[in-house]
């Protein structure tokens, strides 16, 4: 079995079972990135002498016997919004261009405590701002499972390498369904913690009330094992939730009997493809015969959702974003007369139209005289929707919906109708209003053998629980070891 195919979990055993070399695993990935991210476009910058460096180290420590961290010379990928000093951090954009973080971000710092090797940095919508990684500034990413069509975004370098076995794992960012999103259309485990469980610190702002880091793997064993080594309390964020991280791996087994599932008849709307209703009515029908005892709940404001987020993250973007200015980062635009000649011609020519259309969003959203008409009021909705979930967190433990209405789609198919694209996200877009953990994992195929996901949303900080309830349904079926036709060719 090639190296590269193994999960996370199957890997670290291997490694210390000595019958694998953390050298000989890295190599293993860096020829498959070789042979196959020209047609994914899945990284944007690879690491591979400082990923070999480190790979060498970890067989050393391994042959001395010395005590070996929890992720020990597991190699990941990392999307290019997360920083990493000395690695060029592009955020999907041009007006990043040359920017090199001096420091790291706080997972990074986390993983490589736990003994992680990051292979590099991958492919994204500019700023986090897409559902398609149509807008990068640079290519796009495309699907494993069929070439034409998107992995999903905006973190689908992230999803497509791990769907075509291009890392063991990675990291993703979710503020509207970002991780989970391109973990349904790539046929991978995504994971949104909830707001505060993971910190934030060194991670490119996009809606700050809304970002989180997650784990994006192939299966649940392995977003449990690297949920725990990115989680916790980071005095640098202070979004960051101090509360103990409990042992992930450990509930893993305990099964769902009894376990109270709510299926909320608003998000089974028309609309919304034949094919995704089947595969995840007859998934509840699984959980059902685990034990789960399954019961209708109501999310009334979920109508709501789409036209709420798309005030509050354009709005906190267009703050967030006020930063790239041609003079502390990045791009400088050549030619400007004066100060603001600067930052028109910077921010004109540094940003894709996504970006502008977003900052231009929130720009009128915060402006006086509109702000308490959108911006107010949709604070207000905000906090309707996570009634909602307190209301329907009072009789189940967990709730399971789709994660996207639809599966893959066509590289262009959306691309001129911002709405339309908006609109991937319905499913997703709640748990981040209401700050709640939610995963998607694999729950089936469409004919054309393009993967579909299934959302189960979970209590806050009761991530626990959610991969529970995930772990139990994956281990009763068998999607998530399907691998894309590309991961069988050798190519
Ligand atoms: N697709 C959504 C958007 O474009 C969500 C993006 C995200 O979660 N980063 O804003």
């Amino acid at each position: 079995m090639e190296p590269s195919t193994l999960t996370i979990h199957e890997a670290r055993r291997k490694l210390r079972a000595g019958e694998l070399g953390a050298e000989a695993l890295i190599r293993s990935y860096l020829a498959r990135i070789d042979a196959i991210n020209p047609k994914l476009g899945a990284y944007l910058t690879v690491t591979r002498d400082s990923a070999l460096a480190r790979a060498q180290a970890v067989d050393r420590r391994i042959a001395k016997g010395e005590p070996l961290g929890p992720l020990e010379g597991i190699p990941l990928a990392i999307k290019d919004v997360i920083c990493t000093k000395g690695v060029p951090t592009s955020c999907g954009s041009k007006i990043l261009t040359g920017f090199i973080p001096p420091y790291d971000a706080t997972v990074i710092l986390r993983l490589q405590a736990a003994g992680a090797v990051i292979l590099g940095k991958t492919n994204m919508d500019e700023f986090a701002m897409g559902s398609s990684t149509e807008n990068s500034a640079f290519f796009p990413t495309r699907n494993p499972w069929d070439l034409d069509r998107v992995p999903g975004g905006s973190s689908g370098g992230s999803a497509a390498a791990v769907a075509g076995d291009l890392c063991a794992g990675a990291l993703g960012t979710d503020t509207g369904g970002s991780i989970r999103q391109p973990a349904a259309l790539s046929g991978v485990v995504g994971l949104k913690p909830t707001y505060g469980r993971v910190s934030r610190y060194g991670l490119v702002a996009f809606a700050s009330s809304l970002d989180q880091i997650g784990p994006l793997t192939k299966d649940v064993r392995d977003a449990a094992l690297l949920l725990e080594a990115i989680a916790g309390h980071d005095p640098l964020d202070s979004t960051s939730a101090d509360r103990p991280i409990p042992d992930y791996q450990a509930v893993l087994g305990e099964g769902i009997e009894g376990l109270r599932i709510g299926v909320p008849e608003e998000y089974f709307v028309e609309g919304m493809d034949r094919e995704v209703e089947d595969a995840v009515t007859e998934a509840i029908r699984v959980l059902e015969k685990l034990g789960a005892r399954v019961e209708r709940v109501s999310l009334p404001h979920t109508k709501y959702a789409v036209a709420t987020y798309y005030l509050i993250a354009p709005a906190e973007a267009s703050s967030n974003l006020a930063r790239y200015d041609g003079v502390k980062y990045g791009l400088r635009a050549p030619g400007g007369k004066d100060l603001i000649q600067v930052y028109g011609r910077t921010r004109a020519g540094g940003f894709g139209p996504e970006v502008k259309r977003r900052i231009m969003l929130g720009t009128y959203a915060l402006s006086a005289g509109y702000y308490e008409a959108y911006y107010g009021k949709a604070q207000r909705v905000r906090t309707l929707i996570k009634r909602d979930f307190e209301t329907a967190f009072g009789k189940v433990d967990l709730i399971v919906t789709p994660t996207s209405p639809s599966a893959a789609f066509r590289l262009g198919e959306k691309t001129a109708d911002p709405l339309e694209m908006y609109l991937s996200d319905i499913f997703t877009i709640s748990a981040n209003l209401a700050a709640l953990p939610a995963i998607s994992i694999p729950c089936g195929f469409t004919p054309r053998g393009l993967p579909i996901g299934l959302q189960l949303i979970g209590r806050a900080l009761d991530e626990a629980t959610l991969l529970r309830g995930a772990h139990a349904y994956e281990q009763a079926t068998d999607w998530h070891r399907r691998r894309p036709p590309l991961a069988g060719t050798g190519t």
